[in-house]
């Protein structure tokens, strides 16, 4: 056989071969990626929300369990000078939902306030982009606006997380979401009542995107597709019972900032002047899984809790718990979709916090005492030391293709917090990641990066 031939077939031969382990690799990584971010949330609330219910949320029996550090750019943790004084991670500068959020999507340390930006206001690239360069879907959910922090984080590039009119717009127009749902209706208050004056826009990305949206022709994205919007709870259940799964679904709840957590009636007081008015984050989110699942390829999807941190900002520990339950039910019909549409050969399921607010523990002395229990259907023995965010770390719990690969992040070992924690739950060996490492998990999942795996 001549050389050139030679060189030829061995060349042809090569090419193949690259191809079909690249396609194979390309096959083995995560096909699915939810996120779940309960905001503000630290263990206490978890045990408010557990002792009040009389039972453990689902999350809390998942194979993999680690703290999460949760300070931003210039921030930092060390275990122990943080638990030998009460006021250390009170008084330390803890992050805000913007900073963490742009961690967690990107895998950068930033300054407050900045989304999908590093301190230097570059633009870093999110997660969301990444599942999209691989052909998959995306979402975001949330109990609060949807161009608040947290799902603004997942997808957008802001100087300031209160640019709330153009990230809405660059969500709905310009990003190639094929979920968006949240609160935020222009038309509504915080009860669910119809607004006869004032209509309050920003958060939909002003009137004329609105207008757009809710025509009879739609709203018409970059990726050339129309938003089917829906708003009424009735159509929140529709989707969320699969009857029809568009595959480009705006949903905007008809409520002004947050689904229930904002409303009248005494916030420290179970289920006050409740209004059924407005979906649960659990239709929620089956409504956008019923959705992101039409993509042979796999999604990413981010479902927030967005309230649990209003309601700590606000020390109202009925509300807490309240929002803690629903982000807690939400959860589990992600994990029930799981289990019975794809399983965990296909998915990964990461359940966790941006950071804690209200310094929640379970003692009104200025001591580190667990949330005690005081019974099913009895609010727990729990006080708040703070009204903003503190620095304590938070936990996470993932099960699923790729959970194994937060064992090659972690940074330390906090023992007290660990020892603390022992008596509720044992699965905290105390090693801790840093929230970054979120976004490294997942980029590592999702292309199969043989380093990490
Ligand atoms: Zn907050």
């Amino acid at each position: 056989m001549p050389w050139n031939k030679k060189i030829f077939l061995a060349t042809v031969f090569w090419a193949m071969f690259a191809l079909s382990y690249a396609a194979i690799c390309h096959a083995a990584g995560t096909k699915n990626i939810i996120l779940m971010i309960s905001d503000g949330q630290g263990i206490g609330n978890i045990m408010a929300s557990d002792f009040y219910t009389g039972k453990k949320a689902v999350y809390e029996s998942f194979p993999v369990k680690y703290l999460v550090t949760t300070y931003c750019d210039k921030g930092s943790y060390s275990p122990e000078p943080a638990w030998k004084s009460f006021d250390k991670n009170k008084d330390n500068p803890a992050t805000d939902s913007a900073a963490a959020a742009t961690a967690m999507a990107t895998g950068v340390k930033t300054s407050q306030g900045l989304l999908g930006k590093s301190p230097d206001l570059r633009n870093a690239k999110n997660i969301v982009e990444i599942a999209e360069s691989l052909g998959k879907s995306t979402g975001v959910v949330t109990s609060v606006q949807f161009s608040h922090a947290t799902p603004a984080g997942m997808v957008a590039h802001s100087d300031s997380r209160k640019n709330f009119e153009t990230i809405a717009r660059y969500m709905i127009y310009e990003s190639g979401l094929n979920v968006i749902m949240g609160a935020g209706h222009p038309f509504y208050d915080d009860n669910s009542e119809k607004k006869f004056w004032r209509s309050e826009y920003k958060y939909v990305g002003g009137e004329d995107a609105f207008k757009d949206l809710t025509d009879s022709d739609g709203a018409r994205a970059k990726d050339g597709r129309v938003w089917k919007y829906i708003e009424s709870a009735e159509d929140f259940e529709k989707m969320a019972s699969g009857t029809e799964n568009p595959l480009k679904l705006m949903g905007i709840a008809r409520s002004a900032t947050t689904l229930r957590q904002a409303r009248s009636g005494d916030p420290q007081k179970i289920g006050s002047y409740l209004s059924t008015k407005v979906p649960t984050l659990s239709t929620m989110s089956k409504a956008a899984l019923n959705s992101l699942s039409n993509n042979p390829d796999g999604f990413f999807l981010m479902v927030e809790g967005g309230a649990v941190d209003w309601a700590n900002h606000s020390n109202q520990k009925a509300r807490a718990i309240e929002e803690q339950t629903a982000f807690n039910d939400a959860v589990r019909s992600v994990l029930e979709w799981v289990e019975k549409k794809s399983g965990w050969n296909d998915t990964l399921l990461i359940v966790t916090a941006d950071h804690e607010t209200g310094y929640l523990w379970g003692s009104e002395s200025n001591e580190f005492v667990l949330v005690k229990d005081k019974g099913a259907d009895n609010l727990p023995e729990m006080f708040y030391h703070s009204r903003s965010h503190s620095n304590t770390p938070v936990p996470l719990y993932a099960k699923g293709k790729g959970s194994e690969i937060f064992k090659t992040m972690t940074d330390g070992r906090d023992a007290f917090f660990a020892n603390l924690l022992s008596s509720f739950d044992s699965g905290f060996t105390g090693e801790y990641i840093d929230n970054t490492d979120i976004f490294r998990v997942m980029d590592a999942a999702i292309n199969n990066d043989k380093k990490h795996i």
